[in-house]
């Protein structure tokens, strides 16, 4: 089986796109350290230190101890717009977009 990316000690990303989301909030029962609702409904990510980050498309990192919380947000997200990318070359690792 292929090493799961982040496993490997690769420094990962995650971003939302909005336009897409459903706002059933999934992604914040999943991994509320990362993912919050704002108050139009939809989901954003949050800064290491908590705070939400209200530009579309923001992206946080991912801490690894949260990293299966996240790619199970990414797979289980009914919109398909969690995207979970490289830092290094921004290629995307889980996610809609990911190869
Ligand atoms: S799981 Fe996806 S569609 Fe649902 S609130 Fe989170 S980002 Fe939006």
């Amino acid at each position: 089986m292929q090493q799961e990316a982040g496993a490997r000690g690769e420094d990962l990303e995650v971003w939302i796109d909005q336009d897409l989301c459903t706002g059933d909030g999934i992604c914040a029962q999943y991994a509320p350290e990362v993912f919050e609702l704002d108050i139009d409904g939809l989901a954003y990510v949050k800064s290491p230190q908590d705070e939400l980050l209200q530009d579309r498309g923001a992206t946080t990192p991912v801490p690894l101890p949260l990293l299966t919380d996240v790619i199970d947000s990414a797979r289980e997200c009914p919109g398909e717009c969690i995207h979970v990318r490289r830092v290094s070359d921004s290629v995307e690792v889980y996610g809609p977009d990911a190869g």
